[in-house]
């Protein structure tokens, strides 16, 4: 059986459960890589230029992870979603990055998305992709249909049951993930409710936020999540916010933040990785919102491979307390 690597990095958290199905509905196997490690992040750093974000670096150590284990590796360069909305720079030039800068990696499966060049070369692309493991033109459009049908149930998953993506990627494939059981919905109140907002790369990988949902959660916080949110909710609050979107994913940055800034949230941590075009441009959105309403306090952490432990650890107890502090002060006025 063909076996078709997918790095745990970058799109993995947004689509796993649908390329999964793709792959399977053709005949292959699925191998994922591992959670992320350091010895990942140094392999993935040492192949690309110092300036490269901190999540496209993981993204290579994981690619390198992969070597030897898998035939293909499947990689989407996904130019856009929507009409109009443009992805970073890295997610076009992905596939053409990792071959040259990993050599070694098994055949690289690509697939160019881009909504603004129309259906038809997108219905294109996806049975090109298919050919590789099919010459029947009817068995990848059924593949495609399942892989849909995964995504839209995946995300309905995670809005209706307050899930994150490694919760509900690990009741949908029944395989333990390392993200804790979410307290979204606890026994005895929380102490205080953070939303948390960032792609799902940064919010998601353990390795490089130093575990900040499972700390939250540990400290009987409830911690609200873009994926959280249903997408008209999201849509709406961007369009309150700046109009319409521009950036492919802003939903997870100005549509969450602005939308948790106005409801159910006691504060915002915004988790951006250093150098990053895109989130500094969305994150300051965010912030700027926050000042003008001064009712939600937000705190911006930057994230990179010299970001230290102890660096995330003073500024998340600082922010933590500030808001407890600021709850208590609320109850004492109120009695
Ligand atoms: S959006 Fe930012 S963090 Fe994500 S890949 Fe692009 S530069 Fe890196």
């Amino acid at each position: 059986m063909i076996k078709v690597g997918i790095p745990r990095a970058l799109l993995y958290y947004q689509y796993y459960p649908a390329w999964k199905a793709f792959f399977e509905a053709l005949g292959a196997e699925v191998c994922v890589s591992p959670p992320t490690t350091q010895n990942m992040l140094v392999s993935g750093s040492s192949r690309v230029v110092a300036d490269t974000c901190l999540p496209v670096k993981v993204f290579i150590g994981h690619v390198i992870s992969l070597v030897g284990k898998c035939d293909y590796t499947f990689i989407p360069a996904i130019r856009s979603l929507k009409s109009k909305t443009y992805n970073c720079s890295k997610f076009l030039g992905l596939p053409d990055m990792t071959r040259a800068v990993v050599p070694e990696s098994p055949h690289i499966l690509e697939i160019e998305i881009d909504i603004n060049r129309g259906k038809r070369q997108l219905y294109q692309s996806i049975y090109k992709l298919g050919r590789h493991f099919t010459w029947n033109p009817l068995q990848v459009r059924q593949a495609a249909t399942a892989a849909w049908q995964a995504y839209l149930d995946y995300q309905e998953m995670m809005s209706r049951q307050g899930l994150t993506p490694p919760q509900a990627i690990e009741r949908i494939s029944g395989t333990p993930d390392t993200m804790p059981e979410s307290h979204s919905s606890p026994a005895t109140p929380p102490r205080a409710t953070i939303g948390l907002i960032g792609h799902p790369y940064l919010l998601y990988d353990e390795h490089i936020n130093y575990q900040l949902v499972r700390r939250l959660e540990q400290a009987d916080n409830r911690v609200l999540t873009p994926e959280m949110l249903a997408t008209p909710q999201l849509e709406a609050t961007i369009a309150r916010l700046v109009g319409r979107s521009y950036w492919t994913y802003e939903e997870e940055v100005v549509g969450a933040g602005g939308y948790y800034l106005q409801n159910k949230a006691d504060g915002i941590i915004g988790v951006m990785a250093f150098g990053c075009g895109p989130d500094s441009l969305m994150m300051d959105m965010v912030h700027r919102q926050a000042n003008r309403q001064k009712t939600t306090p937000f705190m911006c952490l930057t994230l990179e491979e010299h970001t230290s432990e102890a660096g995330v650890i003073t500024r998340l107890e600082a922010f933590i307390d500030m808001i407890y502090r600021k709850k208590r002060r609320q109850v004492e006025v109120c009695v």
